[in-house]
């Protein structure tokens, strides 16, 4: 199978895509709040009443109701139709570029777009990465190693220099800004995304995450805010750029 050049397949794989931003808009609300992100109900952050199925369509809920609750008129926060069209725009991507094509393989880059970008959105609100989350994308970059059959010798040497890597930054950055360079979050989500990028692809993995580090950082500065780093973001945007 090849990539797919129909108009209609992709304005499907965009409409996915923005059901599948919902659903990370409602996971990394609900995940880092410890509420249940499958059985539990959409509500008003401010209000608290019931969302109903007209307020749920991604995107144009939000441009029907001009950005407010249509309870409490309190603002919805812009943040959650950018996620949903970040995640459309991320489904299309997938779907055009993935190298090798194969739908299996597809999916599995679909469900670790959904993993990255909600440990993203919870990084930067939260500056948490939680463990079932890093997990998930464990798992998915795990079949996907082996679907690119990926030999075992490479993989855990890829494992091994992240680890070694990480600890050595976290270590560093005690030393000589006395505090942690890097969190055990960071290193465990960055140890998991090493399991399914090629060694041939860590210069892309360290460009783009790199420059989301850059980008994040004159962020942080202008906000001035004293946090640590929001480092899992970069690590998260870096493994996009290096899986596909
Ligand atoms: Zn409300």
């Amino acid at each position: 199978m090849s990539a797919p050049e129909n108009l209609l397949v992709l304005i499907l794989v965009s409409l996915l895509g923005l059901v599948c931003g919902s659903f990370v808009t409602a996971l990394s609300y609900r995940l880092p709040r410890g509420k249940d992100f499958v059985l539990g109900r959409s509500q008003c952050p401010e209000c608290m009443n019931q969302l109903l199925a007209r307020d749920l369509v991604p995107v144009l809920s939000w441009l029907i109701s001009r950005g407010k609750c249509r309870q409490c008129g309190v603002g919805i926060l812009n943040r959650y139709p950018a996620i949903e069209i970040l995640c459309s725009v991320l489904f299309v991507t997938v779907a055009l570029a993935a190298d090798p094509w194969s739908l299996i393989r597809i999916i599995l880059l679909w469900g670790l777009v959904v993993g990255l970008l909600a440990l993203s959105v919870i990084e930067l609100e939260f500056r948490l990465l939680p463990n079932r989350l890093i997990l998930f994308v464990f798992v998915f970059c795990g079949v996907l190693a082996w679907m690119d059959k990926r030999a075992a010798g490479d993989v855990t040497i890829g494992l091994a220099a992240t680890l070694v890597a990480g600890i050595f930054l976290r270590v560093f950055g005690q030393i000589i800004n006395k505090k942690p360079g890097l969190r055990w979050d960071d290193i465990k989500l960055a140890t998991a995304v090493s399991i399914a990028i090629p060694i041939a692809k860590v210069a892309t993995f360290l460009a783009f995450g790199g420059g989301l580090v850059l980008i994040l950082a004159v962020w942080h500065d202008v906000m001035r805010k004293q946090r640590c780093f929001p480092f899992g973001t970069a690590i998260c945007g870096g493994a996009f750029a290096a899986l596909l």
